[in-house]
């Protein structure tokens, strides 16, 4: 295979997206699929977003890009609505999530260091983790696939099985500076934590003086019908990871701290050339300003409920193909008894269904979160004629 101008890294499929509408994307030859994917939970607010486009155009025209040297009203303003709608004291912004997360890693090392403990410099991470794909944040899981070829990786990371408490607190020794998860896992498949094991993490983490790191890139953000994923468990964290949805198509994430875990973060110790530039600040304010409008997590609820009961309706008709349904608000999972990814490039190719695969044969439902009662029954009428015509793979 000759090398092409695009890096291969990825198994592109046919759609070729030139257009978004609202919760629909348009390909090239003008056909049509229903986005139930929202480029892995990110385009919250569907595409083209009238406030979104214009908050951007604006922005663009007044001022794009300015260095970190500078004061950043854009960045203050942002950062400080952050903090009010949050556990959180304190943002450094980033363009991306596996940035989100790196950042999170260091305050946690650094809090430690700040404190005389240079040696509590270990994560303790979950198995099938996803927490992008830097050196750093490949070396905080241990799934192979990422891995395989990559070493030497970032030594300091510890793996337990993920929603075992048990076996998470046995890894902790004088080494450990907290623990680094999902509260719902994406990639992994949709596998939320149980309120018992991330109460267990946090207990854990105030009686031995470590730090609770959670990456909320994928499940934060209003994806579960709360601003952020811990909110659910009645957990409060040190440190979170955003991104994804919080730029709504624009590349921003976030690592939110309180005042406390982010003691070591002084001048000199971290940095990024563009992030939280005005242009990513603007698009942010857009989005929290949808998202926070009043009314608008309980639509995001209220749709995810009806959602998942329309996927468990429609299980039973389906025996042969579908397990069950899993999740929390629009962060939705339907598990398969024989091979996901088939069963999505199906929805895709035939029925004009954008969904997207993960791990344990889950296929991921993560429609924009600005849906009605409309989409899920398009999704839901999909789902079923795709259902009904699909002949698994014999060897699935
Ligand atoms: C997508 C994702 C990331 C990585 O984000 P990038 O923007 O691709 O770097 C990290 N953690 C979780 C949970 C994610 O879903």
């Amino acid at each position: 295979m000759p090398i092409t101008p695009l890096m291969p890294v990825y198994p592109r499929c046919g759609v070729r997206p030139v257009r978004g509408e609202g919760c629909y994307l348009i390909g090239e030859q003008g056909e049509r699929y229903l986005d139930f994917a929202s480029g892995i939970a990110v385009n919250a607010l569907g595409h083209g977003h009238p406030k979104l486009v214009k908050a951007i155009a604006d922005q663009a025209a007044t001022l794009m890009h300015v260095s970190n040297l500078y004061g950043s009203p854009q960045g203050e303003h942002f950062a400080q609505r952050l903090v009010d709608a949050s556990f959180a004291d304190t943002v450094f912004f980033t363009n991306s999530g596996a940035e989100a997360v790196e950042c999170a890693i260091k305050t946690a090392r650094r809090y430690h260091y700040a404190n005389g403990n240079p040696q509590r410099h270990t994560l303790i991470t979950f198995d099938t983790a996803f927490h992008g794909r830097t050196l750093g944040t490949i070396s905080a899981t241990n799934q192979a696939k990422m891995r395989d070829g990559f070493e030497p990786l970032l030594p300091g990371f510890a793996y337990a099985q993920f929603n075992d408490l048990e076996g998470a607190l046995a890894l902790i020794d004088e080494n450990t500076a907290g623990f680094l998860v999902e509260p719902i896992q994406g990639e992994g498949g949709i596998r939320p934590a149980t309120d018992e094991f991330l109460q267990g993490l946090r207990k854990a983490c105030d009686e031995h003086g470590l730090l609770l790191v959670l990456d909320e890139v994928q499940a934060g953000y209003g994806r579960t019908g709360k601003l952020f994923a811990h909110e659910l468990y009645g957990v409060t964290p040190d440190i979170i990871a955003v991104a994804k949805g919080i730029g709504g198509g624009f590349p921003l994430g976030a690592c939110l701290a309180t005042e406390e875990a982010a003691r070591g973060m002084v001048i000199g110790t971290h940095g990024s050339t563009y992030g939280g530039n005005p242009l990513a600040m603007a698009a942010g304010e857009a989005v929290l300003d949808v998202i926070l409008e009043p009314g608008f997590l309980d639509h995001v609820t209220a749709m995810g409920e009806r959602l998942r009961s329309g996927l468990e309706q429609m299980l039973p008709n389906h025996d042969h193909l579908f397990d069950s349904v899993r999740g929390k608000g629009l962060m939705l999972g339907i598990k398969l008894k024989s091979d996901s990814r088939r069963f999505v490039a199906h929805c895709r190719d035939n029925h004009g269904l954008l969904t997207v695969a993960a791990g344990e044969n889950v296929v991921r439902i993560l429609p924009p979160l600005v849906i009605d009662e409309s989409h899920i029954a398009e999704c839901i009428e999909k789902l079923s004629e795709a259902a009904r015509v699909y002949v698994p793979a014999s060897d699935d």
